[in-house]
């Protein structure tokens, strides 16, 4: 790891920071001292960071905002690196396309878009980066960002190059993205269809409010932790709810009282208090349901290894 320091200073990141301290990084305010934290603006850097990275087996994780994840708290071997700069950026083509870099915020990107009458309102509300979303597709339960995405540029794992690739329903369902050899996503294109701008700026303008009447916002949460069943009736909030879990808590990590789907730090929670009242949740569903929670929520650091990329 004394190389891997000494190479990463070498490339001259200007915000690099070792043994640091991730749960800054995250929404539930979770997360242990890590081995690096930087944040790249440049694709010539990232590209140079990510070939130390793998050249020597270090493991590294793309951070967004953290507003979907739930890092562990021990010690974390990886290098997080968040996009920003060159990455932070919306431009608008003659033909309607919309394109968009992946360190961008979602909540710019809404109220932008709407002002030039281009409906995105089922993404009003949602925190985080255009990146984050993508891998996350993330939405409403009718609809997700990738059904407006034509194309996207991204880093690929076999090349360690930028690569191009058309968007189809066969790479995107219900919170889900795929492509089997990225990396990084680090561009967007998009296209929707335009209304009277008055009119998309009222729909995100509801749209916000009813979240934040429905929704925790402003607590320690990462948002809905499990994912709603496919062709399942009940939403998994209220399947919570139904099991009598409203505020149930378990050390420093509670049920919201809400929604029953967010689960909260409200007391200094450490990582494992999310992870035992997430299994606690889905073991007492299970018994009422007969049904398996799937974690929307993306775990990482945690020691079964499917979350780190090794290379
Ligand atoms: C109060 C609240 C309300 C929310 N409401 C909604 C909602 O209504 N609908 C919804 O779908 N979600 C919702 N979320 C969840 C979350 O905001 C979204 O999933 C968001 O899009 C995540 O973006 P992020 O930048 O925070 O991603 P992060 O949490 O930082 O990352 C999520 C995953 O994406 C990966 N990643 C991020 N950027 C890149 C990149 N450029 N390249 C490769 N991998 C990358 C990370 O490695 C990680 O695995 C909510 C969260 C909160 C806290």
């Amino acid at each position: 790891m004394k190389k891997v320091k000494e190479l990463l200073k070498d490339i001259s990141i200007k915000e690099t920071c070792f043994d640091y301290n991730t749960s800054k990084l995250t929404s539930l305010r979770i997360g242990g001292r890590s081995f690096c934290f930087t944040n790249v603006e440049s694709r010539d850097i990232l590209l140079k960071l990510l070939g130390i990275c793998m050249e020597n087996d270090v493991c590294f994780e793309i951070i967004g905002d953290g507003t979907n994840i739930l890092l562990n708290d021990d010690y974390l071997d990886i290098v997080f690196i968040r996009l920003g700069g060159e990455f932070n950026y919306i431009r608008f083509e003659k033909n309607g396309e919309i394109i968009v870099g992946a360190a961008y915020k979602m909540t710019r990107f809404v109220v932008k878009t709407a002002k030039l009458g281009y409906d995105f309102s089922f993404l009003g509300g949602i925190p985080g980066t255009i990146g984050g979303s993508v891998i996350g597709n993330s939405g409403d339960k009718n609809q997700g960002i990738c059904n407006y995405i034509s194309r996207v540029k991204y880093i690929s794992r076999s090349k360690l190059k930028e690569e191009v690739l058309n968007i189809t329903d066969c790479n995107y369902r219900y919170r889900h993205f795929h492509i089997p050899d990225l990396l990084v996503l680090t561009d967007v294109v998009l296209k929707a269809d335009f209304l009277e701008k008055r009119a998309v700026l009222q729909k995100v303008r509801k749209r916000i409010k009813r979240k934040k009447l429905n929704q925790p916002v402003g607590t320690k949460n990462a948002g809905s932790f499990f994912k709603n069943l496919p062709d399942y009736p009940i939403p998994t909030g209220r399947m919570i709810e139904e099991c009598g879990l409203k505020n149930f808590h378990y050390g420093g990590a509670k049920v919201s009282g809400k929604h029953a789907n967010f689960l909260e730090n409200y007391k200094n929670a450490a990582a494992k208090d999310i992870l035992v009242l997430s299994k606690i949740i889905r073991d007492i569903v299970r018994d009422k349901f007969n049904k398996e929670l799937e974690y929307e929520v993306r775990m990482i650091g945690f020691k079964n290894g499917q979350d780190i990329r090794k290379f």
